[in-house]
Parts: C-alpha cells; sequence; structure tokens
C-alpha cells in the first residue's frame, strides 16, 4: 500500500513538473511589423553595425530568440496581399482576398480572432499600434467588415469588442460622414465604458485606474499615426511607451492577457523606399519588444513573444551590385523623407516660391549630408538640379506613395542616399516574399519552420489553451 502510495505521489510529481516546463502560456506579446520582411530586419541589424563601425551586423533583441520561421503571405485573392487580408490571417487564422477585414472573401461570413477567444476565455485584451487605431492590421484583431477604408464601422466594432485597452495615434474618422445621426465614435466608445487619455502622461494620471482604456496622442497632432521614431519629439507618444502602458494595465488581470502591438510604420517608410527611416522603425519595435522580453524574464515558464510581418514592403535588397554595403551613410539623414519635404515646402513658403539652388543645395547638405560627408557625382547632381528646375518652373510637384504625397526633389535626394548606401527598392508596393517569425517563451518551439501566416494565430491559440 506504501509502496502504491509512493508510486502515485511521484507519478503525480512527475506530471505537475512536466506540466510546469511545457507551461502554458498565460501572457501572450504578438508583435506586428507591418512591412518588415526579412531585409527590414537584416538592414535594421546592418546599419546598427556600420553605425558603430563594424561590417557586421549589430544583433537585435528579437532576432535573438530562440525559435525563428518563415511565414508564407499571399492572400486568397493575390500572390500579394495588402495588410487587411495579411492581417486578418495573422488574427483569425483564413485567408481571405485583399481588403477584407476579419471575414471570408464572399464578405458573408464573419471569423473569430485569436483576440476575441481570449477575451471569451477570461483573459484581458490589448490592442495597440502606432498607426490609427482603425486601420487594417490593428482592425483585423476586432473588426469584421468587407472594406478596410470602412474606418468609421471599424470604429463601432472595436466600442463593441469589449477588450480591456486600446492604443493609437487616434480614430482617422470620429464621425460617419454617410450619416451624420450616426453617434460620434468618442462619445461611443465612452458610452461603451472606456476611458480616452492622451499620451503617456495623462494614461499614467487616468488611465490605470480605468477598467476599459483607450491610449491616443495628444489632440492637435496628425491622426494617422504617431511620428517615425527618426522624427519623434520628446512629447511625443512612442511605442515603447504604448507597450510599457500595455503591460501595466493588462497585468492587472489574474487570469493573464493577450495583446497584439503593431510597429505599423515600418510599411510606410518602406512604400516611400526610405531606408533610414525604415530602420529607424524597426529599432523602435525592438525597443517595444524589450519591455516584452522584461517581462518574459520576470514570468519565463508562462510568457510567449511571437514576433512576424503581415507581407514585405518595398522589395528592399541589401546590395545593389559588388560586394559592399555603404549603411554607415544613412546616419547623415537627419528626417523622414515626408519630414524633408515639409522643410523644402517651409523653404519654398519663407521665400515667396523664389529660392536659389544655392538655398537648395544648402538645405540638402544640412538635412542628408549631400556635397559633405556624403559625396554626390555630377551625375546626380545633374538630377537634383533638374527636380530644381522643374519645382521653379511649375511649381511644386508631388511623389505620390501609398501614405505621403512628398515633393519630388525629396524623393529623389532619399533615392540617391538609398543609391549611396547600397540599398536596392524594387517597389512601392508590397512584395510577395517570405517574411520572419520569432519566438520565444511558452509553446514558442512551435513556431519554427516554413508555415502559412494563417497558422500563427492557431499556435497561440494552441499555446495559450483559448
Ligand atoms: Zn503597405
Amino acid at each position: 500500500m506504501k509502496k502504491l502510495f509512493l508510486t502515485c505521489t511521484l507519478l503525480v510529481a512527475l506530471c505537475v513538473a512536466m506540466f510546469a516546463q511545457v507551461g502554458q502560456a498565460k501572457y501572450v506579446f504578438y508583435f506586428i511589423g507591418d512591412g518588415m520582411g526579412i531585409n527590414q530586419v537584416n538592414g535594421a541589424e546592418m546599419y546598427l553595425g556600420d553605425q558603430q563601425g563594424k561590417k557586421s551586423p549589430v544583433p537585435l533583441t528579437f532576432t535573438q530568440f530562440p525559435y525563428v520561421g518563415l511565414s508564407m503571405t499571399y492572400s486568397q485573392s493575390n500572390p500579394i496581399t495588402d495588410s487587411a487580408a495579411g492581417g486578418t490571417a495573422l488574427a483569425v487564422g483564413e485567408k481571405t482576398s485583399n481588403g477584407t477585414l476579419g471575414m471570408d472573401h464572399t464578405h458573408t461570413k464573419s471569423f473569430e480572432s485569436v483576440a476575441e477567444r481570449a477575451k471569451k476565455a477570461g483573459y484581458a485584451v490589448g490592442i495597440a499600434t502606432s498607426v490609427s487605431i482603425d486601420h487594417a492590421t490593428p482592425a483585423s484583431f476586432y473588426a469584421h467588415r468587407p472594406s478596410r477604408k470602412m474606418a468609421y464601422e471599424i470604429g463601432t466594432d472595436l466600442a463593441k469588442s469589449g477588450f480591456d485597452f486600446f492604443a493609437g495615434s487616434d480614430f482617422v474618422s470620429p464621425d460617419n460622414k454617410k450619416d451624420k445621426k450616426a453617434t460620434n465614435l468618442y462619445k461611443l466608445v465612452q458610452d461603451s465604458g472606456y476611458v480616452i487619455v492622451r499620451g503617456f502622461d495623462e494614461y499614467n494620471k487616468r488611465g490605470v485606474e480605468a477598467g476599459k482604456v483607450i491610449l491616443f496622442q495628444e489632440e492637435g497632432k496628425d491622426v494617422n499615426s504617431i511620428p517615425f521614431a527618426i522624427d519623434r519629439g520628446a512629447d511625443d507618444l512612442s511605442l515603447t511607451q504604448i507597450t510599457e502602458a500595455a503591460i501595466d494595465f493588462l497585468s492587472k488581470s489574474d487570469k493573464g492577457f493577450f495583446v497584439m502591438i503593431e510597429g505599423g510604420k515600418i510599411d510606410w517608410s518602406s512604400h516611400s523606399n526610405d531606408g533610414a527611416t525604415t530602420f529607424e522603425e524597426v529599432i523602435d519595435m525592438d525597443n517595444a519588444v524589450k519591455k516584452a522580453y522584461d517581462f518574459y524574464l520576470q514570468h519565463p515558464d508562462s510568457t510567449l513573444i511571437v514576433i512576424t510581418a503581415d507581407h514585405e514592403t518595398g522589395g528592399l535588397a541589401l546590395g545593389i551590385g559588388g560586394y559592399a554595403l555603404d549603411f554607415g551613410q544613412f546616419k547623415n539623414q537627419k528626417r523622414s523623407q515626408a519630414e524633408l519635404s515639409k522643410s523644402i515646402i517651409a523653404l519654398l513658403k519663407s521665400n515667396k516660391g523664389k529660392v536659389t539652388w544655392e538655398q537648395m543645395r544648402d538645405l540638402l547638405k544640412d538635412e542628408l549630408g549631400f556635397w559633405n560627408t556624403v559625396e554626390i557625382t555630377e551625375q546626380e547632381e545633374q538630377i537634383l538640379m533638374a527636380e530644381y528646375n522643374k519645382m521653379m518652373g511649375i511649381g511644386t510637384i508631388k511623389s505620390k506613395s501609398e501614405y505621403f504625397e512628398d515633393e519630388e526633389i525629396a524623393a529623389v535626394a532619399i533615392q540617391i542616399l538609398n543609391k549611396t548606401a547600397k540599398a536596392g527598392w524594387t517597389t512601392n508596393s508590397h512584395s510577395g516574399a517570405y517574411v520572419p517569425v520569432f519566438a520565444i517563451g511558452a509553446g514558442a518551439d512551435q513556431f519554427t519552420g516554413l508555415q502559412e501566416n494563417t497558422d500563427i494565430p492557431k499556435k497561440i491559440i494552441k499555446a495559450a489553451g483559448y
């Protein structure tokens, strides 16, 4: 009898030990770098390396995670996905057509997202991004709409979600333009129990105690996104602060939490083929990941961190011929292409449209190090001068990319800098390349090998037991 009792105790102890080792993911961090292909990541590491005078990459935090895989990003309708179909695949585990959010391609069936399952299972849920909260990637986790463009309707889905924490720049369409009588989104979310706080300080003052919270940046800023890391001012909301607030808010739940955090503007600068801004965005997302990693170190057996992307943007290549990269050249760039364009417009305005070539040259020298630390060939100077002459002759000329309408001369100057650094870009759109998957913690071993993007949320559900 005594022997039997001992065997049973041992068996139970063994089971407990096994369970503790495998561990269920009580806390899930799901990071999505929008447009973050393998070369955006590898390039950011080469960029860091070159800045430290090395010819080798300096690793980011998340690239050192023990489990690494690849994901296929094609959508139900296209070999190259958009962020709605890509986000939907990563959120609900089903392929759909480009433009569709959380529904099948016939727009008749809604799919349940990993976030909705987590909420149903009693976990605290957070959705956060560096762009607007109604943008395609975050919306894929709580909205079910035939089109990503239905910003107001997406906002009403947010109000209904019951999720605990949201963060992003703002709503882009707080009023329903088609129905003047429809409730304004700020009112609607407050009626649904959300407290809106603006900026990290206000979160710390008022947000912490709220039942459900939405963290936006201060009023008067661009509603479409928080600033690029390269352009950020001291009072701007950052993705790292958003992540800190998410951890602080969601870890109040005894049951555990699920949080999706999107680095949304890696895509935007990649659409503009702006290397320095893109690499700074990737590094910025890595800084946010570090906050999650600190949390993991405190709860290693019960935390899962997964990092991936919805697709690659720009067809970025590390090298454009020969065996050299010169990413050190990127440190000459002070601001994003979008901000460079704004300084060109400001120069034009302050000179009533009559800017001399010398003034334009000085601006490019100041902003990009041209003719100073960046060598400009005669041919490149001719190209810039031709753009300058066009601008002086027929007024400002816009270079349109997915999210920006920048001055043509700014886009051309950024192209020249990227060429000097030997970063190649093949498109202003998305590409069909594999994207990386990195994981650490409870259930992380599932994320290796080549996988469908639709498998990733299913693996999270398995790891967390939703
Ligand atoms: Zn995009």
